[in-house]
């Protein structure tokens, strides 16, 4: 279920065993999730303390406050919390009338989940294939993708970069096609337009505790300037219910609980500084890496303001430096192994390995460092120093 680190050890990771927070230990986690509650641990346990003795857990003030405050924050007018990612992306998908025998066209390599809620709805997901600069949609693949079955266009900001939106706009738009944005890894990414969230009909967004902004679970949010689509958002996370016993569509239960809104308050207060210490990290590899040439591709320096969710090099042998850094005690995660088409899940797609190369590729080629607010700079210094040994420097 992993989507992004959660500051545990992945399964796959070799090298000695090492216990975190023991003196001796030097173990570089891919993420440290515990740090952040830390950082904020008594205003959790007071946050917490008070949803607890207030006896409500489910639509009450907490997720009315979270809905206003990240609406506020994103830049649109509304917001309506469920119960993660994939639900807000497949209720969004569902607001907009999206369904079985409709075209969602999604790009080649993201998270499954971005395919998943396309095949929820009982629509079936139309790869294009991803810009070999950084993974996102590559627009001058969008039109051809189009058929008359196509009803929406959902980029993905994938590792925090946002997609080319505006381009991706001109083409829906003259079709007229809606865009739903997968913002899961876009939490504060923003360009001269606005932020991510902002950029479309609507986004969707994740909470899982690995995210920029995480919950102590799971959850999720749907933002959107359409008053009308949320309303619809709001009936079909609550049983496709508008008043108590009256259920006009088939609905589901996918509410972003109070405790989780509660914390997810506490933590909003905190995203723009840990961005920023997000973005150190990402400036320091980049200095700290640069000149390897065709031996360590490096993310291209960002167009717009990049969340820095992950920070994913590709090389040749990518095995080889994962092995490297793991022995060195230093957890790495690959983003993603197997794009979508090729997973087992999808095979009746039919769509034949070759045929979305630049994803591939990525899923070949790339590893992802650690990166996070409280990854210190002797712990980057030491990544750097075991990258640029093991790539030969
Ligand atoms: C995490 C993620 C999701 C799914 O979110 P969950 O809350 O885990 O369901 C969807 N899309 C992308 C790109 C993600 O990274």
């Amino acid at each position: 279920m992993t989507a992004a680190g959660a500051g545990k050890r992945p399964a796959g990771a070799q090298g000695p065993a090492r216990t975190p927070g023991s003196s001796l230990d030097s173990w570089i986690p891919f993420l440290d999730v515990a740090a952040a509650n830390r950082e904020v641990g008594a205003e959790l346990d007071r946050a917490i303390g008070r949803v607890i003795v207030s006896g409500r857990f489910i639509l009450g003030p907490e997720l009315d406050a979270f809905e206003s405050e990240w609406a506020r924050y994103v830049g649109a007018r509304g917001c309506a919390g469920v119960g993660n990612g994939l639900d807000a992306l497949t209720l969004a998908l569902r607001a907009m009338d999206v369904g079985p025998g409709d075209e969602v066209i999604v790009p080649g390599q993201t998270f499954v989940a971005t395919w998943l809620a396309v095949t929820a709805t009982g629509a079936r997901p139309v790869p294009v294939d991803v810009d070999p600069g950084t993974a996102n949609m590559d627009p001058a693949r969008l039109e051809a993708a189009i058929t008359p079955r196509t009803r929406v266009v959902m980029p993905v900001h994938l590792f925090g970069r946002l997609a080319r939106m505006a381009e991706i706009a001109a083409i829906a738009r003259d079709r007229g096609l809606r865009i739903l944005e997968d913002a899961a890894q876009a939490h504060g990414a923003r360009n001269e337009n606005g932020m991510a969230g902002t950029l479309a009909d609507a986004a969707a967004w994740s909470f899982y505790p690995g995210k920029n902004l995480g919950a102590l679970g799971d959850a999720g949010a749907v933002t959107s300037n359409d008053p009308e689509l949320l309303g619809r958002v709001r009936i079909l996370r609550n049983y496709g219910s508008p008043v108590r016993y009256k259920h006009e569509v088939l609905g589901v239960n996918s509410r972003l609980d109070e405790l989780q809104a509660a914390a997810l308050r506490i933590k909003l207060l905190r995203l723009d500084a840990w961005n920023q210490r997000r973005a150190h990290v990402a400036g320091t590899y980049l200095r700290g890496l640069a000149g390897l040439g065709d031996r360590l591709a490096l993310p291209p320096a960002a167009g717009s303001e990049h969340s820095w969710h992950l920070f994913v090099v590709r090389l040749a042998n990518r095995d080889a430096l994962r092995d490297a850094l793991a022995t060195a005690g230093i957890d790495t995660l690959i983003h993603y192994p197997r794009p979508p088409h090729l997973q087992p899940a999808y095979a009746e797609l039919g769509i034949p390995a070759g045929s979305l190369p630049v994803s591939e590729d990525f899923a070949a080629r790339s590893l992802s460092l650690p990166i996070g607010p409280h990854l210190n700079a002797d712990q980057v210094d030491r990544v750097i120093e075991v990258v640029r040994k093991a790539v030969g420097s």
